[in-house]
């Protein structure tokens, strides 16, 4: 018999990354039990693109058909619960969920993510992941030939690189930021900051500090990642220079039995999360794979 406290792969997070990492668990007929406490980075967003087969797809569509596709697997489990704390117990990790529960696995797969800061500019929570956004693979191609704006100078060379094709006209708003050391601009700079950030005629008005305005199809920003949970640091976790959980090409962590993929980890080569949906779903496959890996050295 199955003993309820016991999952062999406990996968935390229920996004692309950890969805793979359970249907490929799944596929072997492997004991995995994944966690989701409902919080997606892309949870604003009405339409996800760049991603093949599933260009346009809402996200919360593409997260329900995974879902559906697991229920064929008798060996996974889903639940819906937030888990509080992740240690070291024996030779395998002891979780225990904000319920107080507490459940013991021998491989833990970290797919939770990351949380988005944004800059603190009133009104653009309002609009995150629709009219303002962060990746021009994702969110450029819609407002193609419109007058796109860039909120920061420092990440302007970089980002106008990338607009430049799509966008009708482009704008950046320095926001006290300089340009990178030898950086060059052939863009329109506002030396203004936004003060706030409200919805017009199907757009965005950006209000600035000197009392004027400045309208835009979409916004492009830099926000400040933040690991979504607690267990990098709880695991002791080694961290690359971007704060992500640091892993190699097996998506092993530093911790043996702890895999991660997803937004929430890179390789060390890569100077930040390569984050899509398509790689959090490789990052969570191969992060599964890992974890079947290190039962077959138990088994
Ligand atoms: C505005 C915006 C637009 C984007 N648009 C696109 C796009 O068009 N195309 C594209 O490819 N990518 C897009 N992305 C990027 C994409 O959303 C991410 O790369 C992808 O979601 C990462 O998947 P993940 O599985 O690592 O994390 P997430 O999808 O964020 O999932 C994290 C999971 O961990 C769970 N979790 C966290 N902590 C806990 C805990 N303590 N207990 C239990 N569960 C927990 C959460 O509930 C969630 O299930 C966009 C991102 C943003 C911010």
């Amino acid at each position: 018999m199955t003993n309820p406290q016991h999952t062999d792969i406990a996968i935390i997070g229920g996004g692309p990354a950890g969805l793979q990492a359970a249907l490929t668990a799944g596929r072997v007929r492997r004991e995995a039990t994944l966690f989701d406490d409902g919080t997606y980075r892309n949870a604003t967003v009405s339409h996800m693109h760049n991603v093949l087969t599933h260009d346009g797809t809402p996200p919360a569509d593409f997260r329900a058909a995974a879902r559906a596709e697991l229920t064929a697997y008798d060996t996974v489990s889903v639940r819906e619960q937030r888990v509080a704390r992740v240690e070291r117990d024996g030779a395998g990790f002891r979780l225990t969920l904000t319920s107080g529960e507490t459940m013991t696995a021998y491989a833990v797969v970290l797919a939770t993510g990351v949380r988005d800061e944004l800059p603190p500019v009133p009104g653009l929570q309002e609009v995150w992941g629709d009219l303002a956004a962060q990746c021009p693979f994702c969110h450029g191609f819609e407002f193609a030939g419109q007058r796109i704006g860039i909120l920061g100078a420092a990440a302007a060379p970089h980002l106008s690189a990338l607009l430049g094709p799509v966008a009708g006209e482009l704008l950046v708003l320095d926001e006290d930021q300089d340009l990178p050391e030898g950086a060059t601009l052939a863009v329109p700079r506002v030396a203004a900051r936004v003060t706030a950030v409200e919805r017009h005629d199907g757009g965005l008005r950006l209000a600035l500090d000197d009392g004027s305005s400045e309208d835009v199809a979409v916004l492009f920003v830099v926000p400040t990642l933040h690991q979504s949970a607690p267990f990098a640091d709880q695991l002791g976790l080694e961290r690359n220079p971007s704060g992500a959980v640091r892993i190699d090409e097996f998506g092993r962590t530093s911790v043996p039995g702890v895999l991660a993929g997803g937004d929430l980890a890179h390789l060390p080569a890569y100077p930040m999360p390569m984050a899509s949906v398509v790689q959090a779903s490789a990052a969570g496959q191969i992060a599964g794979n890992s974890a079947i890996a290190h039962l077959l050295t138990r088994d």
